[in-house]
């Protein structure tokens, strides 16, 4: 049975990108189908040390090295006037302490050049509109920039297509959350009153009893990413009249101190609602899911680049496997996998808005025990089977919670 490619890609965003480059190091040919033309804006700046690890795997890293984007080195939390700094460096385990703050027009549109030259077909203003999948023989359907519809035969798909989220919509595999319904509205903004400790960092203020909260992003063009996240109906509210009530905030919430007060807004705010969602399976007969196509929950800890690259990486690892002919258990070594990488930081994300993080991060720093281990986290290192915030992240955060609760006697 003949195929026009080993492998057909849905979405040129970083998981799409890393999953092509991937699949060419075993030499499989393979098609990327992108429905925008690059570059274009997504939201999702502020990376992870971890997705260094996959980039360098993969030989993608120099090519968005050369760009000079910002250097992030930690993470920031502020509640009231307390602060709580996670420096990479000081984390618990292996591999990188610092990454990127990207624009991601550049960030995305370099992955992808890069994961072209290397041998990827990449079709731009392609937007897939039907898969039929089968054991032998995937065919892919989809509408090229001159709305012709074509059809490709492939041996399997790999759907990176974030929030197009193809497969899950055609095959009901969407499943909801049980988060509450958030949203986010954002835009970049001049940074021209940047201080020198905001120069490097993403700052997280919480605010609205903890059901909101601000981050600023700095770039290395002297711009910033600033957004809001809260629930939707407070983000609707934020985006009425050119979204009034977002810029008032940006100008004048208190931690900001006036940094961007009087600054130029590069966009108008754009908003985006209820983005949380799951799915029942993450893969299928002659199909994968990856990216922002498997879950995606809450931005509040940046992970879902770095889990975008990672189950890019992961998923055509096996894929691999598969099309050299040796059995794949997708169950446990990628879905389980996968999901354990998110269900550490749900539990992350839940205890921020619960609280028990914020009783555990604004402590006293003498007396803030395990910030090496939870840093690791906050550095994407929730693979680290040897660090007990990754390994038994359902019960450690409740954990420590409580036994500083009765401790400080609250
Ligand atoms: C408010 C907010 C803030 C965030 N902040 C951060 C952050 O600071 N750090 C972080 O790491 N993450 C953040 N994220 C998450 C981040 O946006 C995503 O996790 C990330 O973009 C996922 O990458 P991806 O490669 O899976 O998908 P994407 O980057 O979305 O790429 C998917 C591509 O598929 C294409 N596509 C869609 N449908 C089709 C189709 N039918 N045919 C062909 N192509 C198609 C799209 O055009 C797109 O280019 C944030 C998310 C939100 C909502």
């Amino acid at each position: 049975m003949t195929n026009d490619f080993d492998v057909v890609v849905i979405g040129a965003g970083p998981s799409g990108s890393v999953a092509a480059a991937r699949l060419m190091q075993d030499g499989f040919t393979v098609l990327v189908l992108e429905k925008m033309e690059f570059p274009r804006f997504v939201i999702g700046e502020s990376l992870l040390p971890q997705c260094m690890n996959y980039l360098e795997a993969v030989d993608l890293l120099s090519s968005v090295d050369r760009l000079g984007f910002q250097i992030k080195t930690g993470v920031a939390f502020f509640h009231n006037n307390q602060v709580c700094d996670f420096l990479f460096k000081e984390r618990f385990s292996e591999g990188w302490d610092y990454t990127f703050q990207v624009k991601r027009a550049e960030f995305d549109h370099a992955l992808i050049k890069e994961t072209e030259r290397k041998g990827a077909v990449v079709e731009f203003g392609a937007t897939v509109t039907n898969v039929v999948t089968s054991e032998e023989q995937q065919i892919v359907t989809y509408t090229n920039k001159e709305e012709t519809e074509k059809s490709i035969r492939t041996r399997f798909v790999m759907d990176a297509s974030g929030y197009g989220r193809v497969l899950p919509r055609m095959f009901d595999m969407e499943v909801p959350v049980s988060s509450p319904p958030r949203g986010a509205i954002f835009s970049h903004v001049q940074d021209t009153k940047r201080s020198t400790k905001a120069s490097e960092n993403i700052f997280v203020f919480d605010f609205n009893n903890n059901t909101s909260w601000i981050w600023s992003i700095p770039f290395s063009d002297g711009t910033a990413s600033v957004g809001v996240v809260g629930n939707t109906d407070f983000i609707i509210e934020c985006g009425e009249n050119g979204g009034e009530k977002f810029k008032e905030l940006v100008d004048n919430f208190p931690g900001l101190n006036g940094r961007f007060k009087g600054e130029e807004y590069i966009f108008e705010p754009k908003q985006i609602l209820n983005y949380a969602v799951s799915v029942k399976k993450m893969y299928g007969t002659g199909f994968v899911l990856c990216g922002n196509s498997t879950e995606f929950l809450d931005p509040i800890f940046s992970s879902g680049v770095t889990l975008a690259i990672a189950s890019g990486y992961e998923a055509a690892d096996l894929v691999v496997k598969h099309l050299d002919g040796k059995p794949v258990d997708w169950e446990n070594d990628y879905e389980k996998r996968i999901k354990h990488g998110i269900d550490v930081f749900r539990s992350y994300v839940e205890a921020w808005y619960n609280g028990d993080l914020h009783t555990i991060f604004f402590v006293d720093e003498g007396s803030f025990e395990f910030k090496t281990q939870i840093c690791s986290v906050l550095a994407g290192y929730v693979w680290d089977q040897t660090n007990p915030f990754a390994k038994k992240h359902k019960t450690v955060l409740k954990t420590l919670a409580k036994v500083i609760k009765i401790r400080d006697g609250e």
